[in-house]
C-alpha cells in the first residue's frame, strides 16, 4: 500500500502544533511547533532526527503555517510524497453537537464558533489555524476531532449538575470533560492489549493538565473535568475541584475581580500554587530534600486520585483495569506506587520491578494474582486525532 499521511494541527492562541502521522503504520514522520505568534517567532521543526529552529517574525498564524509549508519543502518530508489525505484539526470544545469527528465545512466552522463562549481561550484559535489550514491546503479535507466528543454520551446522571435547571439549559452548563481523544486511544489501547472489550477501566490522565475517566466496555461513564478542564484532578497549575462558594468569598473578602480568580484557579494554584513548582519532577527532588510543602502536595494530589478511583469503581460496580497515562502518569513510578498502595483493600497489587521499567509500548505492571490490571499506556493523541481524520473522509 502507498504511504498516507495526515497532519494533525493543534492551533493555539499563539502558537500551532503540528505533526505529520502516518495513521496505517502509527508512526510520526516530522513534527514541530511555531510558536510566539504576534510576537518575536520562533518555529521547531524535527524530521530524520534533525531539527531545525527558525527565529523570525510571525505576525499571525497564516505566516506562521506558510513558514511550516516552507520547511517541509526545504528539510522534508516533501508533503507532496508523503501523500497528505487529510489535515486533523484538534477542538477543544464540541458542545453538544460533536460525539465524533467532523469533516469541516461552513457549517461545522459556524458550529465551533458558535461554541466559542464555552471555550473562549481556545475555540477561537482554533478556528484561526483551520482557516489558514484550508487556504494552504485546500486540496484535501479538513477534520475536526473534539475532545469532548468521547464524553458526549456520558449518561445524564454524570454529565449533569444540580443546578437550576433553567439557567443549565438556557447557557448550556452540563459536564462536558475533556481530553476525550486520550481517554478513548488509551482505553482502546487497554481493550486491545488485554484482549477484551468487556472491560471495567479507569483511566488517569496525568500532565500537566490531569483527568480521570471511567469506561464500560469501551463507553466513557464518568469523566474528572466539568464545563472545562478546571473540575477534578489536582493539576500543574489548576484546582481541579474546589467549592465553588470559595469564589464568592473571594470576591467579598478580598475583592477579587473574576478574571483574577480564573487566572488563580486556573494557572497559579494545583502543584504551583501548593509548592511553587508545576514539573513533579521538581516536586520529587523537593519531598527528598525533605520540603513539607512539597511532601503535603503529594498527599493532597494523590488523596484526590485516590478519591476518584474509589468513586468510579462504586459507579462502575467493580475495576478491571486501572491506566496511567501522560507526562506524569508515563513516567512517575512513585506516584503508581503511593496510589497503588492505597488500593491494596481493593486487591490491586502492583509489580515494583514492572513498575520501575522503563518503555514506551503498553505495560502491565501489576502481578498476574493482582485483583485489578494495572497499565502505564503512553497516550498518543496525535495518532489518535490522524486516525479518526481517517474515518470519515
Ligand atoms: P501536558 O500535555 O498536559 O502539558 P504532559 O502529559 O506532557 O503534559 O506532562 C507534563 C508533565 O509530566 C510535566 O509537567 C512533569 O510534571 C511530568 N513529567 C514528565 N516527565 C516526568 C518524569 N520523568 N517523572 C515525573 N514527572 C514527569
Amino acid at each position: 500500500m502507498t504511504q498516507r499521511t495526515v497532519l494533525v494541527i493543534n492551533s493555539g492562541s499563539s502558537s500551532i502544533k503540528y505533526q505529520l502521522v502516518d495513521p496505517d503504520q502509527g508512526t510520526s514522520l516530522a513534527v514541530g511547533l511555531v510558536e510566539r505568534i504576534g510576537d518575536t517567532g520562533r518555529i521547531e521543526h524535527t524530521y530524520n532526527g534533525e531539527e531545525t529552529e527558525l527565529d523570525v517574525p510571525i505576525p499571525d498564524h497564516g505566516v506562521g503555517l506558510r513558514y511550516v509549508l516552507d520547511l517541509f519543502e526545504e528539510k522534508g518530508p516533501n508533503l507532496a510524497e508523503a501523500n497528505i489525505v487529510a489535515v486533523g484539526h484538534r477542538i477543544v470544545q464540541g458542545g453538544k453537537y460533536f460525539d465524533g469527528p467532523a469533516v469541516i465545512d461552513t457549517a461545522v466552522h459556524q458550529k465551533i464558533r458558535d461554541l466559542s463562549p464555552l471555550a473562549p481561550l481556545h475555540n477561537p484559535a482554533h478556528l484561526k489555524g483551520i482557516e489558514v489550514a484550508m487556504e494552504l491546503l485546500s486540496d484535501v479535507p479538513h477534520v475536526a476531532v473534539f475532545d469532548t466528543a468521547f464524553f458526549q454520551h456520558l449518561p445524564a446522571e454524570a454529565a449533569t449538575y444540580a443546578l437550576e435547571k433553567s439557567v443549565a439549559e438556557k447557557y448550556e452548563i452540563r459536564r462536558y470533560g475533556a481530553h476525550g481523544t486520550s481517554h478513548q486511544f488509551v482505553s482502546q489501547t487497554v481493550s486491545a492489549k488485554l484482549g477484551r472489550d468487556d472491560l471495567k477501566q479507569i483511566v488517569l490522565h496525568l500532565g500537566n493538565g490531569a483527568s480521570a475517566s471511567a469506561v464500560v466496555n469501551g463507553e466513557a461513564v464518568e469523566t474528572s473535568m466539568g464545563l472545562t478542564p478546571l473540575e477534578g484532578l489536582v493539576m500543574g497549575g489548576r484546582t481541579g475541584d474546589i467549592d465553588p462558594a470559595v469564589v464568592f468569598h473571594l470576591v467579598r473578602q478580598a475583592g477579587m475581580t473574576i478574571d483574577e480568580i480564573d487566572n488563580l484557579f486556573n494557572k497559579q494554584s494545583g502543584m504551583k500554587g501548593l509548592t511553587g513548582r508545576t514539573d513533579m519532577r521538581e516536586i520529587a527532588k523537593l519531598i527528598q530534600e525533605g520540603n513539607p510543602d512539597a511532601r503535603a502536595a503529594m498527599d493532597v494530589y494523590v488523596h484526590r486520585l485516590l478519591k476518584y478511583v474509589g468513586s468510579y469503581t462504586a459507579i462502575m460496580g467493580g475495576l478491571d483495569a486501572l491506566t496511567f497515562t501522560a507526562g506524569i502518569g508515563e513516567n512517575d513510578a512513585k506516584i503508581r506506587t503511593y496510589l497503588c498502595d492505597r488500593l491494596a483493600f481493593m486487591g490491586v497489587k502492583l509489580d515494583e520491578e514492572k513498575n520501575q521499567t522503563r518503555s514506551k509500548e503498553p505495560r502491565i505492571i501489576s502481578t498476574e494474582d493482582s485483583a485489578v490490571t494495572v497499565l502505564v499506556v503512553p497516550t498518543n493523541e496525535e495518532l489518535s486525532i490522524a486516525r479518526q481524520a481517517m474515518t470519515v473522509i
